[in-house]
């Protein structure tokens, strides 16, 4: 589908460390084009197409923030009380009737236009109405309690980028500015394998030495929260030339696939020798734990990402290769996984060269800053560990280890799941 070149890269050498396979994907991979326009109600999770700028000023015109009495600032005495004479009336909706005169006020509600000539408002439960006499405290400061025209958002301002994902707030902001529809990019199709003869679905039977296929599960649901159509192409048996033949096929009709298991270095291990032979590969090895077999192919210009089998390295390489790739061919500008500063409440030792991300849990620590306590189960394979952590510690690379009390940069994913 002509989204990546078909040179091999990077292949054979040392493993590739996270950030070069993140930048190789930036560089390699182009977004893909086309768009459609879709009603505010479904654009949640979509990608912006193009840049919104401000058709109007937001708020559009200058309004009161509270319920309370529009003055003319002017008039407030600098010591003492103020008497202003009350006419006039204004709630949201409406426009007022005429200029605030001085020596007047006039009641007002929230979100009403300020008349002309005031520019500040006093809240209700600040003033004392005695009949039509107003009486004000000294203090107020000018402006006070308004909301200028444009404060928000300035007349053709940028409001949202193009590549901005449409969350809740940023289709608020649309609405905000009139818009009913936005225009939003095309979400990449991107299908789903797992492979392996011990793999038995889950709803049939369990045979002998069978194990039921969660990755390919895990894998949907991670694609679910990505602005994606991910499709299930089911389990691939340990051989080569149906792998091969099913990885062409399902090429040509994605824009992008990814598979669990079958990447290693074993004769029983096909999805890196079918990469190899029907397309290219660009990597295969990376200086990370767990996850360090993880292979990123061409066929046919469609990439096909080749996650490790064990469930906790299928998750921790999504993270770091899946998620990049397919934001990436999706054209959003997301934000990269957010990482916080925690203290470790555990001692770990590891080999220096590569990046190790360990499964922690995350609970309020008595300086305010997180505790972070390692899963006992701390297994690749464990999916009970990641069921019940919520962050990944991220050790780096040149670390030897942590202590108890050393400080640790650690990713939530509560929530990013
Ligand atoms: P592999 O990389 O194919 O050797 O797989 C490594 C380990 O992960 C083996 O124990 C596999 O049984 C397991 N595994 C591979 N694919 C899946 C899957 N889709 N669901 C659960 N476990 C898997
Ligand atoms: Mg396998």
């Amino acid at each position: 589908m002509g989204h990546l070149t078909e040179d091999c890269f990077a292949c054979g050498g040392a493993a590739l460390s996270v950030e070069e396979a993140a930048a190789l994907i930036l560089e390699r991979v182009a977004p893909l084009p086309g768009e459609e326009m879709l009603p505010l109600a479904r654009a949640r999770g979509r990608v912006l197409a193009a840049a919104l700028h401000a058709p109007h000023p937001l708020p559009p015109f200058a309004n009161s923030a509270v319920d309370g009495y529009a003055i003319r600032h002017a008039d407030l005495a600098a010591a003492g009380e103020t008497r202003l004479c009350l006419a006039g009336r204004v709630a949201a909706g409406q426009v007022a009737g005429g200029a605030l005169a001085p020596g007047m006020a006039c009641r007002i509600f929230t979100g009403a236009p300020l008349p002309p000539g005031a520019d500040t408002v006093m809240m209700q439960e600040d003033a004392r109405l005695e009949g039509e006499a107003l009486h004000l405290p000294p203090g107020l400061e000018w402006g006070a309690n308004c909301r200028a025209a444009g404060e928000d958002v300035a007349q053709g301002a940028l409001a949202l980028p193009a590549g901005r994902l449409l969350d809740a707030a940023a289709i608020g902001l649309a609405a905000a500015l009139g818009q009913p529809a936005l225009a939003v990019r095309r979400r990449p199709r991107i299908g789903v394998f797992s492979t392996g003869d011990e793999l038995a679905a889950p709803g049939t039977p369990l045979g002998p030495a069978r194990t039921y296929d969660s990755n390919r599960f895990s894998l949907l649901a991670l694609l679910g929260g990505l602005p994606v159509e991910a499709v299930d192409l089911g389990i691939l048996p340990d051989r080569a030339a149906e792998t091969r033949a099913a990885l062409c096929e399902a090429a040509a009709a994605h824009d992008m696939l990814l598979t669990s298991g079958g990447v290693s270095t074993g004769e029983e291990d096909h999805v890196r020798a079918a990469l190899e032979a029907a397309g290219s590969l660009v990597f295969w090895r990376l200086a990370l734990k767990p996850g360090r077999p993880a292979a990123l192919g061409v066929i046919g210009g469609t990439p096909v990402l080749g996650l490790p089998g064990n469930p906790v390295a299928c998750f921790v390489t999504f993270l770091h290769l899946a998620r990049p790739l397919a934001l990436r061919l999706s054209g959003a500008s997301a934000p990269p996984l957010p990482r916080f500063v925690a203290e470790a409440a555990f001692a770990h030792r590891k080999k220096p060269g590569r990046r190790e991300y360990l499964r922690v849990r995350l609970v309020p620590g008595p300086g305010g800053m997180p505790l972070a306590h390692q899963h006992p189960g701390a297994g690749s394979a464990s999916l009970a560990s990641l069921a019940e952590s919520d962050a990944f510690a991220e050790l780096p690379e040149a670390s030897t280890g942590v202590a108890p009390g050393e400080r640790l940069v650690v990713l939530p994913f509560t929530g990013v799941f």
